[in-house]
């Protein structure tokens, strides 16, 4: 069982780190610190998040499921790719068994 919950609240942070996502990447000058923290490179903030594997998601540097006190902690938010981020799983496996799987795969 996921320790993970998606309440208004999550919501609400979730949005709003994307949109700080988005300010950050407007600006040549702080775009690097929103780049993906994975793999270093440009995330795409034009796409709706999570919709394409170069589209936003919030990763949680430390894992929910070992950390669930740290799910809405805004400083264990990363920002990463989509894809990124789903291959990453919890950091150990390889091939996560997905909560939730994307609509696109
Ligand atoms: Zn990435």
């Amino acid at each position: 069982m996921s320790k993970r919950t998606h309440t208004r609240e999550d919501q609400r942070l979730r949005t709003e780190f994307y949109e700080e996502g988005v300010l950050l990447d407007a600006d040549p000058e702080t775009r690097h610190l929103a780049d993906c923290h994975l793999c270093r490179t440009r995330i795409d903030y034009e796409a709706k998040p999570g919709t394409t594997p170069d589209s936003h998601t919030l990763d949680h540097y430390f894992p929910v499921d070992d950390y669930p006190e740290l799910q809405n902690d805004p400083e264990n938010f990363r920002h990463a790719h989509f894809n990124c981020n789903s291959s990453r799983g919890k950091g150990e496996i390889e091939n996560g068994l997905g909560e939730e799987m994307p609509a696109w795969w």
